[in-house]
């Protein structure tokens, strides 16, 4: 069906527009709202129910269009006939599902034991893709908390799936780390908090430089961790990063 180019429609236009792609919908919701919808930004308050599958959708006929243009020929090469259905739903609910999914709910616990000292948790297997290729950055991290009696415990458990709705995203590294310890401030509130995180991002070993083995590392420090160079050196000497 053909839209017709008349200006004044588009200004109200109606939610049942038809032939409008719903990704188009949802961005005009993001800038109505004026919302940021960078790669590693999460969009889930501004889809409905259902629209993720039907996101996935779209994402698979454009996802054709680029084995298309890429002259590959997905009508009668068995292993690519169903390849951009596949690749679809590996970003949309695999791999970058962190965009579109709600933060996991985490039960917060008081403190009840008063707990004080310098906990660490990790390493948490890190699974996320650099924004620039998406090629894959695989790597772990380390967790740093220095509660105080205020301060909500979560589960062990709970940091890895706080890490895994972040890295769930095309990241850059740099502010992922950030992300994840804005989020874990905000849930936990310690006195401080500090993460480290070492990843091999292939698109320099599959591409660019092709250099197999070089990994990033880096770390965001917050809290008493700033202020404290021997709480620092405490958390840095104990986490085992070797391999
Ligand atoms: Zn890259």
């Amino acid at each position: 069906m053909l839209m017709k180019a008349d200006p004044s429609s588009q200004l109200t236009r109606p939610e049942s527009d038809e032939g409008v792609p719903l990704s188009v919908k949802i961005r005009e919701r993001l800038e109505a709202a004026r919302k940021r919808f960078h790669s590693n930004d999460n969009i889930a308050d501004f889809l409905q129910p259902g629209e993720l599958d039907a996101l996935q959708e779209e994402v698979a006929q454009k996802m054709q269009g680029v084995l298309d243009s890429m002259v590959i020929d997905t009508s009668n090469d068995h292993n690519t006939g169903d390849t951009a259905r596949r690749v679809a739903k590996m970003y949309l609910n695999e791999v970058f599902r962190g965009r579109y999914v709600p933060p996991p709910t985490i039960t917060e616990f008081p403190n009840a034991e008063h707990l004080n000292e310098l906990m660490i948790v990790g390493p948490i297997t890190v699974r996320s893709a650099c924004s620039h290729h998406l090629c894959p950055v695989i790597g772990k991290l380390w967790i740093g908390v220095l509660p105080n009696e205020h301060t909500n415990v979560i589960g062990l458990s709970k940091y890895a799936r706080l890490a895994e709705w972040i890295m769930g995203r095309p990241q850059i590294q740099e502010e992922a780390v950030v992300q994840l310890a804005d989020l874990i401030m905000e849930k936990t509130q310690p006195d401080g908090l500090a993460i480290v995180m070492e990843a091999r991002h292939y698109c320099m070993a599959w591409r660019g430089v092709k250099d197999l083995d070089s990994k990033m590392i880096n770390s965001v420090m917050r809290g008493a961790f700033l202020k404290n160079s021997d709480l620092r050196r405490e958390f840095l000497a104990l986490i085992p990063r070797k391999d």
